[in-house]
């Protein structure tokens, strides 16, 4: 379903974000600039098959290894690309503070981009508890690929809110951290949800993963698998 320009954690050069391609649209999960520039090197036809009647990107939270390239998308896709970048803010916060970024900080063209709301797109957003000064401001995504249920978590420190969105068969792309701390999701709490989530027949990847090696083992031990990376 989905594949990743980058799987790292915060700290780590190529962070974490997602892409697909739906409708003529190339979806990013996130836009961190370790991604702009993977993106950038490639080429957008490359990487979405075709040229995309536009580049939707669905925020999760506003840290910076996930809107980091944010801005430089918007540039790059107006003055280059001739592409227009869709934002999809999870709430009117959200808008807010993309709109500040891109408006007053980066000077965006106001015509390179959109910013709009989840309401009627298929996307819909989840409120998870990450960092507690982003609070009311973090949230997961689901939607539906071909029939497909996806659930991406961004960072969260919880699985609770995507549980009623787990439906059978759905593939799960969850944060997972070998560390252990308030605001992320440890390998552990994973763990102890996992033979719920195979009663389910949930397919799940790892992702946003702060120590690799660590956590590939532990994948292979509870059933878990990688994000799958672009091969570039
Ligand atoms: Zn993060
Ligand atoms: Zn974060």
């Amino acid at each position: 379903m989905l594949k990743f320009l980058g799987r790292g954690s915060a700290f780590h050069s190529d962070n974490n974000c997602a892409f697909f391609t739906h409708n003529d649209r190339l979806v990013l999960l996130d836009c961190p600039m370790s991604a702009f520039h993977k993106m950038r090197e490639l080429g957008i036809e490359k990487l979405a098959g075709s040229r995309p009647e536009n580049i939707t990107v669905l925020i999760t939270h506003t840290h910076s290894d996930h809107i980091g390239g944010l801005g430089m998308l918007v540039h790059f896709s107006f003055f280059v690309w001739h592409i227009p970048v869709v934002i999809v803010a999870a709430n009117d916060e959200i808008k807010q503070d993309i709109s500040f970024v891109l408006e007053r900080l980066d000077g965006c063209e106001s015509s390179a981009y959109t910013i709009i709301s989840p309401e009627n797109t298929g996307f819909t957003p989840v409120t998870v508890h990450h960092a507690v000064p982003l609070k009311g401001r973090c949230f997961g995504w689901v939607f539906d690929i071909d029939g497909k249920r996806v659930v991406f978590t961004g960072d969260t420190s919880s699985l609770e809110p995507f549980m009623p969105y787990l439906t059978d068969g759905a593939h799960l792309y969850t944060e997972a951290s070998a560390y252990n701390s308030p605001v992320h999701l440890h390998i552990d709490k994973l763990k102890a949800l996992m033979p719920e989530l195979r009663d389910r027949n949930v397919r799940v990847f790892i992702m946003h993963l702060d120590d690799e090696e660590t956590l590939r083992s532990a994948a292979d031990e509870i059933g878990a698998e990688l994000a799958p990376l672009y091969d570039i």
